[in-house]
């Protein structure tokens, strides 16, 4: 495929190399996207679920939807294992320097091995106060625990009090005040350092891949522009590609083992 030969030979020729993710990259490990037909947006409208306030009104008005929400998001995180584009930017580190910018929240390019990786919509795992002071970090047994809580919870005729148990671990009041997960919803602040370093990272590489992004989420969305105005040649992975000098139209777990073997094989 003449595009993959293209993104192939950029890559063995760049000395800096960033990959941008989103939810995209995660599909195949069975988290789904939120914006795509089959995506959480459809039931689970992000002005009520993905802001702060939505949510609180949500869980004294709607406890039902938010304790299955919850569950939604909580259980494909838990059950999730990295797929090989995961693992393919995990080899792509044996050959060279790279920083992934993750705007997932599931930990699974930890989970594959790779070492440098900033979280800048956070991460489901790592609890903080409201504040943003570091709490605890949740392992994915955690997680799984929490999920089936939340699953019986949802189901509970008595919802309004079974979901603030089920979900304390996550979100609310323990022994030093209030708790929550580190994750951004709109209206937040990006997480620092990480979206700092994740700039620089951008504006110092040479080459960027973008990988399972639709770009309509700001300011993340923002890098690929910013490596580029920096002069980076970048690679969009897709299904859907709609930017980049060279696109890569497919699913990661599939194109990503084949860019790094043409690269490096
Ligand atoms: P998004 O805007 O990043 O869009 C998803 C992109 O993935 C689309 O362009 C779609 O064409 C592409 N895609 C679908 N299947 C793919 C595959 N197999 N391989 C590669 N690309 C594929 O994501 P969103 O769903 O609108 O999410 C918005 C925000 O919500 C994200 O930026 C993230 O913070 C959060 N989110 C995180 C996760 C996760 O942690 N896994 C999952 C869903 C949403």
């Amino acid at each position: 495929m003449h595009q993959l030969g293209a993104a192939a030979a950029r890559l063995r020729d760049a000395q800096r190399v960033v990959a941008f993710t989103g939810a995209g990259i995660s599909v195949d490990s069975g988290i789904p996207t939120f914006r795509d037909d089959d995506g959480l947006w459809r039931e689970f409208p992000p002005d009520t679920f993905a802001t702060w306030n939505g949510l609180v009104r949500g869980l004294l008005l709607r406890p039902r939807s938010v304790a299955r929400f919850a569950h939604a998001v909580v259980n494909a995180v838990a059950q999730a294992r990295p797929n090989a584009g995961h693992r393919a930017l995990h080899e792509l580190e044996r050959h060279k320097p790279l920083e992934i910018v993750t705007q997932n929240i599931d930990g699974l390019h930890q989970a594959a091995g790779s070492n440098t990786v900033w979280e800048v919509h956070g991460s489901l795992f790592k609890i903080t106060s409201l504040r943003g002071r570091f709490r605890r970090l949740l392992s994915r047994a955690d997680l799984q625990r929490i999920a089936a809580r939340l699953e019986r919870a949802a189901r509970s005729p008595f919802v309004a009090t079974s979901l603030p148990l089920a979900i304390r671990p996550l979100l609310g009041v323990g022994w030093r005040g209030l708790h929550r997960p580190s994750v951004v919803l709109f209206g937040d602040r990006l997480a620092e350092p990480d979206w700092t370093r994740a700039r620089a990272a951008a504006r110092a590489s040479d080459c960027l891949l973008s990988i399972g992004t639709s770009g309509a989420v700001l300011p993340a969305a923002e890098l690929p522009h910013i490596a580029a105005t920096h002069g980076a040649t970048v690679i969009q992975v897709d299904p859907e590609p709609a930017f980049g000098d060279v696109c890569l139209r497919g699913a990661a777990s599939e194109i990503l083992p084949e860019l790094v073997r043409v690269a490096f094989g």
